[in-house]
């Protein structure tokens, strides 16, 4: 498009000119990427039509054109911009369309303001471990069209001041285009506001910019209406003595529990648990049922006992945690936390302040300062730490957030041939491929590494711990698809697979309590919502001292769970979540993990 010349006797006519190039410029952008948004994303924008109650009949066009303008708007405010700002601007977005496509090729939907907070919460390793499991290349092809129609509007002519400019001019060009900019901008809050009261979160983007517009507004907005006040306190109790046992909670990341040969995989992936089973020092709880599908809604379950889905009341900001009732037990309390898993969220609440009834919490600098490299000794390294712990002294009360298997599953087992044993595996930064030969490799990288981060782990610490005065719960935050159903996602969405987690106790020969398992019924079936007041009676916090209703301990449970809820998605309920139920007998298959052919088990 040329530039539109401009006199000097006419600048009003001139302004108006460009002002309506401009906005049909935009328009047409705006025409040109919802057409391509629809051809793309054809099966998205059919889920989304199923999403909206039939009941609003106005709703949907309503809706339509409320996110229609959002991108009319955004790319009009764009070309109030002088053209070097709108090239910088350009090669953002570029950036943005990039994620946004590379979200909707993997988990089939844009950002959501769940996405956000975990982008903006999560480790930095498990940030980029996550861009690089999800990056694939034909992602080019598909920002390519949205790339197309952007770059064509630098090429539109900026506000143009009349010639006679002068600092009076100068500043009155500015002001207009301020001026201009007010009620875009404010459109763009106030339809993003309306859409976050009315609208699924990921129903309707038009357009991937738009679509992240409404995302963070629906984070922020999120943020706003969270709670932030403090925990509930319990009444108070005077513990007698500080307790001869402890009691070591670990919570694994990303293990599947059908993978464990404990549970009947056909893979030797748990030869040292299964001699621990053999010797009774392992009682084996099966395949649990996980609270969340990712990280963030398990933990923050697992550690206030939070037992009903979604958390709407803020009940897993509001509870007292694991580490309350451990310290009025007289537990000394420690929290490892080298998955970033739920720490940085107390820390957070805690202010300045320390965490309350933490007495200490460690995470990978807390082992750097100690000289205990993880990088080389990985999960292992943390258990020869928790034996040197229980050596010297009992009473501790201590949760482990492991790094376990994260994606990339490649870095969680040493480089060496002897921790390698099935091959071929995936190799580093290597995306997620569902083809038969991919999966073969994909499946064999994880194995090696439940054989070495959890069956390892297990075996550093049974053998190196002498004060055999403890019990160990163990489960993981959710498990994992591998791509069992071409899925190139590993965790996240509501596949019922996702919830398939381990969970077990190991106790020591000396373990004073042991007499509870007897309360154990054969057959038990167990979700993350059991653990808290198993956790609550392993303590021995007495009924009085319970301020909240939890889900039944593992120790009294008979009919209960004939169904195991899960959820994901949006937490506390304020975007899209989705609350299933693993029923009693579970669906064919559930619960059963296979190697990638018959001929590669051993
Ligand atoms: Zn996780």
């Amino acid at each position: 498009m040329g530039r539109e010349p401009v006199t000097v006797t006419q600048p009003p006519r001139a302004f108006r000119q460009i002002t309506r190039r401009r906005a049909l410029s935009a328009l047409l952008a705006a025409t040109l990427s919802v057409v391509i948004d629809f051809m793309l994303r054809f099966s998205d924008y059919q889920t989304s039509l199923n999403l909206l109650p039939s009941a609003g009949a106005l709703r949907l066009p309503v809706t339509l054109t409320l996110a229609f303008l959002q991108v009319f708007v955004l790319l009009y405010l764009g070309l109030l911009l002088p053209r070097f700002l709108r090239a910088a601007v350009l090669l953002l977005s570029v950036l943005v369309v990039i994620v946004q496509c590379s979200y909707w090729l993997t988990l089939s939907q844009f950002m959501t303001s769940t996405d956000l907070l975990l982008a903006l919460t999560v480790g930095g390793e498990n940030r980029a471990d996550a861009i690089t499991s999800f990056f694939q290349l034909r992602v080019f092809l598909y920002a390519l069209p949205y790339v197309l129609v952007l770059s064509a509007l630098v090429f539109v002519p900026p506000r143009i001041s009349p010639p006679t400019s002068t600092h009076v001019s100068a500043l009155s060009g500015f002001r207009k285009t301020l001026a201009l900019s007010l009620l875009p901008v404010l459109y763009l809050l106030f339809s993003s506001y309306a859409l976050f009261l009315y609208v699924p979160e990921r129903s309707f983007h038009l357009n991937p910019l738009t679509s992240l517009l409404r995302a963070t507004v629906h984070y922020k907005l999120e943020n706003l209406g969270a709670y932030h006040g403090l925990r509930d306190e319990l009444p108070l109790f005077q513990a007698p003595q500080r307790p001869r046992d402890s009691i070591i909670y670990v919570i694994d990341e990303s293990v599947r529990g059908s993978n464990l040969s404990l549970n009947g995989y056909p893979r030797d992936t748990t030869p040292f648990l299964q001699s621990l089973e053999k010797r009774g020092c392992l009682k084996n709880l099966g395949i649990c049922v996980a609270a969340g599908s990712y990280s963030h809604i398990s933990n923050a379950y697992l550690i206030s006992g939070h037992h009903t889905f979604p958390d709407d009341g803020f009940r897993t900001d509001r509870n007292p945690t694991l580490f309350d009732y451990a310290k009025r037990m007289g537990y000394e309390t420690l929290y490892i936390d080298i998955n970033h898993g739920y720490l940085p969220k107390l820390m957070k609440a805690a202010g300045d302040s320390p965490v309350r009834s933490l007495d200490q919490w460690m995470n990978e600098q807390s082992f750097e300062e100690r000289h205990i490299d993880l990088e080389t000794t990985k999960d292992p390294g943390i258990a020869r730490f928790l034996s040197r712990l229980l050596n010297e002294r009992g009473g501790y009360f201590i949760v482990v957030n492991k790094k376990g298997l994260h994606f990339h599953y490649h870095y969680r087992y040493p480089a060496d041939s002897a921790s390698a044993i099935w091959r071929p595996v995936m190799e580093a930064s290597e995306p997620i491929d569902t083809s038969a030969a991919g999966r073969e490799k994909l499946v064999n990288t994880y194995d090696n590494g439940i054989r070495f981060q959890v069956d390892e782990f297990f075996r550093v610490f049974v053998s190196e711990t002498k004060n055999q005065n403890y019990i160990l719960l163990y489960t993981s935050d959710h498990g994992q698809t591998l791509a069992e159903q071409g899925q190139v996602y590993t965790h996240m969405k509501p596949d019922a697979v996702i919830v398939d987690v381990p969970e077990f106790l190991v106790l020591g020969e000396r373990y004073g309590r042991r007499n509870l398992l007897a309360g154990i019924p054969p057959g038990v079936r167990v979700s993350h919502l059991n653990n808290f007041a198993t956790l609550l009676d392993l303590m021995a916090v007495p009924m009085s001292l319970r301020v909240r209703p939890y889900e039944t301990s593992i120790f009294s449970l008979a009919g209960e769970n004939s169904k195991r809820y899960y959820m994901t998605g949006s937490l506390h309920g304020s975007g899209d979540y989705v609350v299933r139920a693993i029923p009693t007998p579970p669906d064919a298959g559930w619960g059963v993990s296979r190697p990638p052919s018959p001929q590669l088990q051993r």
